[in-house]
């Protein structure tokens, strides 16, 4: 829908994409739904294959030195058939390979990165813990040094991928007492001896992908795999939280996208009193304002990713930016494929169609990567902070003097 923003490249990526998605079995899409599958290994391998995964790292690690309107692009195809594809497409390579490329050594990079991008390794992302995901802070996974070692101790869940994961990227305390943003370090932890993951919840939806528990018992792990540095770990966790965020809005645009097509050709066919039901304006505006939605959102999502890609915009807009786009897309996309199981009656709330299957995923998308409340809040920060130290000064004209009783000063009472 909008193709005249896209350069001739990035239509030729998205072709690409849009090959690999129709390699996508449909038995794999069905299985995982139906918790068949807990971990699609021959998917993250054909990926690899065709060199779709973690595309903006350097060629020279296996990536395409591509940008994050190129990788969006990828990934509205592949969650367009399967929201729980695009997630386990996404974390491992796309995020965690972004983490390692970004706050890891050279070593690092030959060891995990090259491996995850080639599709034949896989790295999960373990920063919620059962005690609590919004509070990152309040992590309470240890990690002690031991000669040159750190022995980790304390569990994680909701783990994307954690059955199948090689690498498991996780946040452990290293100095409590120490301010929040010193107490906390990221490891590359391989799966080792102490490592145990299991699957034990049964999902709403984005199944077979696993969202697993993971348990550190005394998990020893070589200094060499310390991301950024001992206490540290605040700097990759605000840095992985771009992409993060970028990821689950993309995502929700991907998976709403066949929701609207199948509304639409079904409302166009389907027949009541006569006539063809999209003739009802109940039925009809309700598409209206799906697309428009739609719209609005890729429109958000694509600002940001050009806003990021850049590199001109300060962080703490990018941060308010990719939060207004995580928010805005995932709700948008969670109303449209709302609106479009309603316009098919009772027919798109059976598993003839896929709407059923498209709704219960994307449900997930405002609860994960921070919930949509935790978007609010970052948005409400930085948009004050933003405004007191830069918009507010970068006016020229004040717009309160534009009313008749502008100049009625004891009016104007703040407390
Ligand atoms: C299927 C699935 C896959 C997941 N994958 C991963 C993964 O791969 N890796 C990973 O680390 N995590 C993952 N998560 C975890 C997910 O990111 C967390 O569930 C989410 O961040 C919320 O944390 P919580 O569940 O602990 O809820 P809580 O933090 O307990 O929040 C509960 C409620 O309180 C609200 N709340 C909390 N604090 C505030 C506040 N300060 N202001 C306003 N409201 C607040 C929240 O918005 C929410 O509505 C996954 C979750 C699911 C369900």
């Amino acid at each position: 829908m909008h193709d005249f923003l896209l350069t001739d490249e990035q239509l030729k990526l998205r072709e690409e994409a849009r090959d690999f998605a129709n390699w996508i079995p449909k038995e794999l899409v069905l299985d995982m739904d139906a918790e068949k599958i807990q971990f699609p290994h021959e998917f993250l391998k054909e990926a690899g294959r065709r060199n779709l995964l973690g595309v903006r790292c350097p060629v020279k690690y296996g990536g395409r030195g591509l940008g994050e309107v190129d990788e969006g692009l990828i990934c509205h195809e592949v969650a367009s058939v399967s929201h729980s594809l695009g997630c386990l497409w996404g974390v491992g390579a796309g995020l965690v390979g972004d983490a390692i490329l970004n706050f890891g050594s050279e070593a690092l990079k030959q060891e995990i990165l090259v491996p995850i991008l080639k599709g034949d390794q896989y790295a999960a992302e373990c920063l919620t813990e059962p005690r609590g995901g919004s509070d990152f802070f309040g992590a309470t996974t240890t990690a002690k040094k031991d000669g040159s070692d750190w022995i980790i101790n304390g569990q994680k869940r909701f783990i994307v991928g954690a059955e199948g994961a090689d690498w498991f990227l996780a946040y452990a305390l290293t100095d409590p007492d120490a301010p929040a943003h010193k107490k906390l370090t990221a490891f590359m932890v391989p799966r080792t001896k102490g490592v145990e993951s299991k699957y034990i919840y049964g999902l709403m939806g984005t199944r077979g992908g696993g969202a697993g528990r993971v348990m550190f018992d005394n998990v020893r792990v070589p200094e060499r795999y310390v991301l950024n540095g001992v206490n540290d770990g605040f700097e990759v966790f605000i840095h992985m939280m771009i992409p993060e965020r970028l990821g689950a809005a993309n995502m929700a645009i991907g998976c709403a996208r066949p929701a609207i097509e199948i509304a639409t050709r079904y409302t166009s066919k389907r027949k009541a009193f006569g006539t063809e039901i999209m003739n009802f304006q109940a039925v009809g505006f309700k598409v209206a304002d799906s697309v428009t939605l739609y719209d609005a959102a890729i429109s958000l999502v694509h600002n940001t990713a050009l806003a990021i890609q850049s590199k001109k915009v300060h962080p703490n807009r990018i941060r308010r930016l990719v939060s207004e786009a995580k928010k805005f897309a995932t709700e948008s996309c969670w109303e449209i494929v709302n609106n479009c199981m309603q316009v098919m009656g009772g027919i798109g709330y059976t598993d003839v169609y896929p709407i059923e299957r498209i709704i219960r995923d994307i449900r997930l998308s405002m609860i994960w990567v921070g919930t949509n409340e935790i978007m609010q809040m970052i948005i409400q920060h930085e948009w004050y902070k933003e405004y007191e130290k830069v918009i507010s000064k970068q006016r020229t004209r004040n717009p309160e003097q534009d009313a008749v009783g502008a100049d009625q000063a004891d009016e104007k009472v703040y407390e």
